[in-house]
């Protein structure tokens, strides 16, 4: 393949992305995306924020281009160190522990999804389970976060989506990159 031809096709993609994320219908549509539609819709816009209102969101999702690329995977909700974080549905534990400067919680949910926040301390242990609305830890330090914020993190099947998805009270329209994202994976 020539160089031409890589960005000529790189070029197409960016348009047939923004075409689909412009094009999208309200309501998802049966047939041609992988994802099961009764499966998320299921968890859509049901969740709890995981820290206490009111909520401000400082930093929105930034889907990647790539798997590898740059992107914010997740959203940062205005906290403070010493906040309560707590379970946005019910879920098993999947990781607790550090990562490189911060406390990591991950949770695995029904429907093949996985929220994850940081920095959080927390006392639970893998494999325990929590009820939506329990305490999973305490806003801590360190990460892009420092104290100053919770990044909240969702991926469903290990592709990162928004956790607007899942939240409730916010406009039908931040539903829509859930289905960019699907259909240009
Ligand atoms: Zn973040």
């Amino acid at each position: 393949m020539t160089r031409a031809t890589r960005v000529t096709l790189r070029l197409t993609g960016v348009v047939a992305a923004t075409l689909l994320f412009v094009t999208i219908p309200s309501t998802p549509a049966v047939g041609g995306a992988a994802l099961p539609v009764g499966a998320w819709e299921s968890a859509a816009r049901s969740w709890a924020w995981p820290v206490a209102p009111p909520w401000r969101v400082t930093s929105a999702f930034e889907a990647p281009a790539t798997r590898f690329s740059a992107g914010h995977r997740g959203i940062d909700l205005a906290a403070r160190a010493g906040d309560v974080v707590v379970a946005p549905a019910d879920g098993v534990v999947s990781f607790v522990g550090r990562v490189v400067d911060r406390g990591v919680v991950s949770l695995a949910h029904a429907g093949e999804l996985m929220s994850s926040f940081e920095p959080v301390e927390s006392a639970l242990a893998e494999g325990q389970e929590v009820r939506k609305g329990e305490q999973i830890g305490i806003l801590g330090s360190g990460g892009h976060c420092d104290g100053a914020c919770l990044h909240f993190g969702v991926r469903l099947r290990g592709e990162y989506v928004s956790p607007m998805l899942y939240l409730g009270g916010v406009p039908r329209a931040v539903l829509l990159p859930l289905r960019w994202f699907e259909d240009t994976r």
